[in-house]
């Protein structure tokens, strides 16, 4: 068996931690690949992981992503993400959240956690019992900090719309169709934002329930969660779990556009290729998704400086994206290269990694 730190996946993380509480029954793995511009930043993901191996490679993966996300959204601060292996039944205990906010308090703000799938604000309350390094933390009126989705779906929305103009010169959205895969915070609040401007939606989720409901409200299609990447549509606006998009996706793929939140969308690097091959506009999905942890990275550096961040703040750095996402796109024509590759080499530049 190969060890861990050999795996390609692996990419120089400056700690991995796994961490075992017999008592509780709490098992996590909490990985840092970078604090050179600031404390590791990035959410928990609870989740139940069949192959627990999956679980390493997701920590390692999405910490990475965490790095290249921070420091193109120009926050101080490094990458890091955690997942907690749940058994079958997702069981989440108070006491398993002590111990981890245990841990976390342990590395002395080294880490500074939030939110990611299968985690809530309530988490973040009761991890804050035992450390000040989380945010997520429930806001008061007109301050940054609380559940960091719509904050993200706010700022994949303005992407779509970015690579709508970028692609198709469309200059509103009225009458594009876009396929949203996954329905929950981020998918749920993308597709709302994008049906106010009149697109047109085709919406997909495992819980076909949430999908249905939610279609119901915007007077939006279904389509079973399997069909999704094959649908014909302007826009593909992934916004469910990660590595979707390789080789067999791609040659299925009908759209202009894939621009959507959720993190890891290429199965491998090589795959932002393949996309770029077949015309397809790549919006990186570090960049596009930093909403969320502009919210919460503001709110804990202004905690730790005992000030209150204006959410006029939040808004402005995430109304930078659709240009971030500009510049990117620029310089991947420019160059002839995927728009992934310019992501993260800016990404590694700003973290003193020139390859990674
Ligand atoms: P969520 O749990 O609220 O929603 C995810 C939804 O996707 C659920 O409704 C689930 O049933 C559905 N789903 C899962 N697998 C699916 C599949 N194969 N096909 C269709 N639907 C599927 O999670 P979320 O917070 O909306 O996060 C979604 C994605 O965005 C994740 O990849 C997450 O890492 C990423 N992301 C989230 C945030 C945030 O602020 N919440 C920030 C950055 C990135």
């Amino acid at each position: 068996m190969t060890p861990f730190w050999q795996e390609p996946d692996f990419h120089d993380h400056e700690l991995v931690e796994l961490v075992h509480d017999r008592a509780s029954g709490l098992t996590a793995i909490i990985a840092l690949h970078s604090t050179h511009l600031g404390p590791a930043a990035g959410g928990t993901r609870f989740w139940h992981y069949p192959d627990p191996s999956d679980a390493m490679r997701d920590a390692l993966r999405l910490s990475r992503g965490m790095s290249y996300k921070n420091a193109l959204a120009g926050l101080p601060m490094g990458g890091g993400k955690a997942v907690v292996l749940l058994d079958e039944n997702r069981r989440k205990t108070p006491e398993m959240l002590a111990a981890f906010g245990d841990a976390i308090e342990a590395l002395g703000g080294r880490y500074v956690t939030a939110e990611d799938v299968g985690a809530t604000e309530a988490d973040m309350v009761a991890i804050h019992a035992r450390t000040e390094h989380v945010c997520g933390l429930p806001a008061q009126k007109g301050e940054a900090g609380g559940d960091p989705g719509p904050y993200t779906a706010s700022g994949v929305y303005f992407g779509i719309r970015a690579a709508a103009r970028h692609k198709l010169g469309k200059t509103d959205m009225k009458g594009v169709w876009v396929a949203v895969q996954g329905c929950g915070s981020v998918g749920g609040g993308v597709a709302r934002l994008l049906a106010r401007d009149g697109a047109k939606l085709i919406l997909a989720d495992i819980d076909s329930g949430r999908a249905a409901s939610l279609a119901q409200d915007l007077g939006a299609e279904t389509v079973p969660a399997d069909a999704v990447l094959d649908v014909a549509c302007e826009v593909l606006s992934p916004n469910a779990l990660g590595g979707i998009l390789h080789e067999d996706s791609i040659a299925r793929l009908d759209c202009a556009i894939v621009a959507g939140g959720a993190n890891n969308q290429l199965a491998r690097a090589e795959h932002g290729e393949l996309l770029a091959e077949r015309g397809i506009l790549y919006a990186p999905d570090y960049v596009i998704n930093a909403g969320g942890i502009i919210n919460v990275g503001l709110e804990y550096l202004s905690h730790q400086k005992g000030e209150h961040v204006d959410i006029a703040a939040v808004g402005r750095k995430i109304a930078a994206i659709p240009e971030r996402l500009v510049d990117i796109w620029r310089q991947a024509e420019a160059e002839g290269t995927g728009a992934h590759r310019v992501a993260d080499a800016m990404a590694q530049r700003l973290i003193g990694r020139e390859r990674d």
